[in-house]
């Protein structure tokens, strides 16, 4: 790992991006279960949009002129940002790098957020697409996430969406909250399911730690549900979103024909992107990482001296491997061969004599280039691909 801001522009400029992530590090209040970088104080958020421009024009040249298919404003809460500063980001995309014409952008809005004029706003300066953060419609269970909003906000906004014809919406759904039953969950998935939403992100609890969940989880004020009850939601869920005519392309994820998230496909595919602001993640499709330091003070003063913080992780191929196996088994793509075999010969044939020697071969669909786990395999893939791991 290597610290600092040595040679960025230099590993970097070889390779092409697929896209560029940028992290707005802010919230109205914290929410139980979120262990993500964000604090809850917003006076530096002027000087953060500054800096997060800054920070773009500082790193235009890592992309060597290749081509921006994807933008995500994500978060935090990048919906506190107002149309001008969200303009004023883009437009600094524009003028710095080379981006496709048919560009997917897209921003993470909260329910409280979604306002009329502010859809209107989005459109015009170029944002195609909205991912809104539902979590659930059950209002006992808001109030134990301390989300800013209740279900009637939601409704609210999905109601918004819609009037102002905001087609290529996604939501995103957390099961397996303190108390859920399955009745709440079926009304849950029953009334989103009136609105025709193009993409849902489904995700299961998971209680971190340095969270005020897993505090009241300690204290033995909460109890989560058990394996089997996720398990009766994860098959509740596949079934319920394939009758509703979802492809489950990734484990978590659901979409109707043509509305894939790209920008989140190109990470699992395992391509470029470059990550803008603080904790924010860069990958060059090789066998670098690097990510910004999780402190927006410290990150704004590097941005504004012309010296990033940031660190550096140098992949082995053995890293490399492993990514491409997780990601393999959570993606209906499945396990790219040719590429496991392009970071070290002969790797598919090692891998494939460890699916036999695990006896988990039934698990996946072989064919000439992927190895796709079956649908009945997936609520396992992350415990299977961490059996099929490369060690050093
Ligand atoms: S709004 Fe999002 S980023 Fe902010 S605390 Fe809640 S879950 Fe975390």
């Amino acid at each position: 790992m290597i610290n600092g801001s040595i040679g960025l522009t230099i590993i970097f400029q070889i390779y092409n991006l697929a896209g560029i992530y940028l992290h707005i590090p802010f919230c109205r209040r914290a929410c139980h279960y979120c262990d993500f970088h964000f604090s809850t104080n917003s006076n530096t958020l002027p000087s953060m949009v500054e800096a997060l421009g800054m920070e773009l024009v500082l790193r235009r040249n890592e992309l060597n002129g290749s081509k921006i298919q994807t933008i995500y404003f994500g978060g935090g809460t990048p919906s506190l940002l107002g149309s001008k500063q969200l303009d004023f980001l883009l437009n600094t995309i524009f003028q710095n790098y080379c981006v496709e014409s048919n560009l997917e952008v897209t921003i993470e809005c909260n329910p409280e957020d979604i306002i009329n004029e502010e859809l209107q706003d989005f459109k015009k300066i170029g944002i195609n697409r909205l991912s809104i953060g539902i979590q659930t419609l059950d209002d006992k269970a808001l109030l134990l996430m301390n989300r800013n909003h209740d279900s009637k906000m939601s409704l609210l906004a999905l109601d918004k969406t819609l009037k102002y014809d905001f087609g290529n919406l996604n939501i995103d759904l957390m099961y397996g909250m303190p108390g859920e039953t399955l009745g709440i969950w079926k009304t849950n998935l029953n009334l989103v399911a009136q609105y025709n939403i193009k993409h849902i992100s489904c995700y299961n609890l998971t209680v971190e730690t340095r969270t005020a969940l897993h505090h009241f989880l300690e204290k033995g004020k909460i109890a989560i549900p058990d394996d089997k009850w996720n398990k009766q939601i994860f098959e509740l869920n596949g079934s319920f979103f394939l009758e509703n005519g979802y492809e489950h392309y990734e484990i978590s994820n659901f979409a109707k024909k043509d509305f894939i998230s790209r920008h989140n496909s190109n990470y699992w595919k395992g391509e470029k992107y470059l990550g803008i602001g603080p904790s924010a993640h860069s990958y060059d499709g090789e066998n670098h990482r690097s990510w910004n330091i999780s402190n927006n003070i410290k990150y704004i003063s590097g941005i504004e001296k012309g010296d990033p913080n940031f660190e550096i992780e140098v992949l082995t191929p053995n890293n490399r491997i492993n990514e491409l196996i997780m990601i393999g088994c959570r993606t209906k793509w499945g396990i790219d061969l040719v590429k496991l075999d392009e970071v070290e010969s002969l790797a598919s044939k090692t891998l494939i004599m460890q699916l036999e020697k695990e006896n988990l071969m039934d698990k996946f669909a072989l064919t000439d280039k992927y190895l796709i786990l079956k649908e009945e395999a997936k609520l396992f893939a992350d415990q299977i691909a961490s059996s099929l791991f490369f060690s050093d």
